[in-house]
């Protein structure tokens, strides 16, 4: 055991997000794993209609993670070398390496300073006649303006691939992400709302949409009578097991309870950082908050932008003072088009500043359910601790 501030600190430490999964998930996997059949068999296929009942009877399709769901979701739309889809900077970079990985390009558009997703006046400039879809992020599980971004497709007559690897149980209109619109995209990995520790689902137009995902997640393979099987499409190997379907479906039963306690965690941050901001402790430090959404959003993070013109010290320091007073925290995310590959393609972060700013100065605060109403005061108070130490005059 090591003799630094961390473990001499009474305080346990707050990670920026924990899984949960409780007793019966556990079982339930253990049986699994008992049983004869662990990869994918009856149990994916309870956690498809599941899945699919959730989002209004859309057909759904599970796969290995989000990244392959992606993926998968640009080959049904046929998109490939020579097109253009249009994305954010502000994402996981498996946003836009899937783009590239099936061949083609992406246009990065920048953000709204708000709402830190995709700004959609701007993506109406960026559609050229190679463009074929948008892909747009839900960061931190708030949607877009669904009613703009589903008028844009439909006027330029281009597909819509949503990358709601962040939104599962977001809504719009008091209608569930997923169970409108076109291609939607959610992730299960462990960080997610509903994690399946790795996993992915598709929620698809039609049936055929469908019949042709399930080739396309197995090697392009279709079985028929005993003995038939033939490859008529190259897929890859992308299935997901029964193990993680079956921790899937325990999730499913236990993310309305989730849901309302990442919600109350959420507003207490709100509360805590705004009288915090009123009292002038900060002095004139401001703190840039998420949008106080508690239809929409499904909070799967609370991210503040630091004023770090204000500060003595970058958002390493921050962070790492954070971590010494037993606070976790999380950087989601660095601009893309600041990564070397992105860099060799040619892609410059001064052409999206907003997106440049906000990727230099996001920090992710803890939010998980598991967390104490405690913890909450404890980590805006450190926080704000940190930022007046740190103050310009
Ligand atoms: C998690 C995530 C993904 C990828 O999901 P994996 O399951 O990790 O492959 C893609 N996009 C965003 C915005 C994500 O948060």
């Amino acid at each position: 055991m090591s003799t630094n501030k961390i473990s001499s600190s009474p305080a346990p430490f707050i990670p920026f997000t924990r899984p949960h999964f409780d007793q019966e998930t556990i079982d339930a996997v253990a049986e699994i794993l008992r049983s004869s059949w662990v990869t994918s068999g009856p149990k994916l296929a309870e956690f498809e209609s599941a899945l699919s009942a959730y989002f209004g009877g859309r057909p759904v399709r599970c796969f290995a993670n989000g990244t392959a769901t992606m993926k998968i979701a640009l080959q049904l739309a046929g998109i490939g070398p020579g097109d253009e889809v249009i994305t954010t900077p502000i994402s996981w970079v498996a946003t836009s390496n899937v783009i590239l990985s099936v061949g083609a390009t992406p246009v990065f558009v920048d953000v709204d300073p708000i709402t830190r997703n995709i700004d959609l006046t701007k993506v109406v400039t960026a559609i050229t006649s190679k463009t074929r879809a948008i892909m747009p992020v839900y960061l931190a599980g708030l949607p877009v303006n669904m009613n703009e971004l589903y008028a844009l497709a439909k006027q330029h007559k281009i597909r819509v691939i949503e990358d709601a690897a962040q939104a599962f149980g977001s809504q719009w209109e008091g209608q569930k992400i997923g169970s409108f619109g076109d291609l939607v995209s959610f992730s299960f990995q462990a960080n997610k709302n509903l994690s399946t520790v790795e996993g992915g689902c598709l929620v698809l137009n039609n049936i055929d949409e469908a019949k042709l995902s399930e080739k396309l997640r197995l090697q392009g393979v279709t079985r028929q009578g005993m003995d038939g099987m033939d490859v008529d499409v190259l897929g890859g190997k992308d299935n997901l097991t029964d193990v993680n379907a079956v921790i899937g479906l325990h999730q499913l039963k236990q993310l309305p309870a989730f849901q309302s306690r990442r919600s109350a965690l959420a507003r207490q941050y709100f509360d805590a950082i705004r009288s915090e901001m009123k009292s002038a402790t900060l002095g004139g430090l401001h703190l840039e908050l998420p949008v106080e959404n508690f239809t929409d959003s499904n909070w799967h993070m609370f991210q503040v932008v630091l004023p770090l013109e204000k500060l003595h010290v970058d958002r390493a320091q921050v962070m790492t003072e954070l971590k010494e007073l037993g606070i976790g925290s999380g950087v989601h995310y660095p601009i893309i088009t600041g990564f070397t590959l992105y860099q060799k393609l040619g892609y410059k972060t001064a052409a999206t500043p907003i997106a440049e700013r906000i990727g230099r100065s996001i920090l992710t605060l803890p939010l998980f359910p598991g967390m104490a109403d405690e913890d909450i005061a404890r980590i805006t108070s450190a926080l704000v601790g940190i930022l007046k130490k740190h103050r310009k005059n």
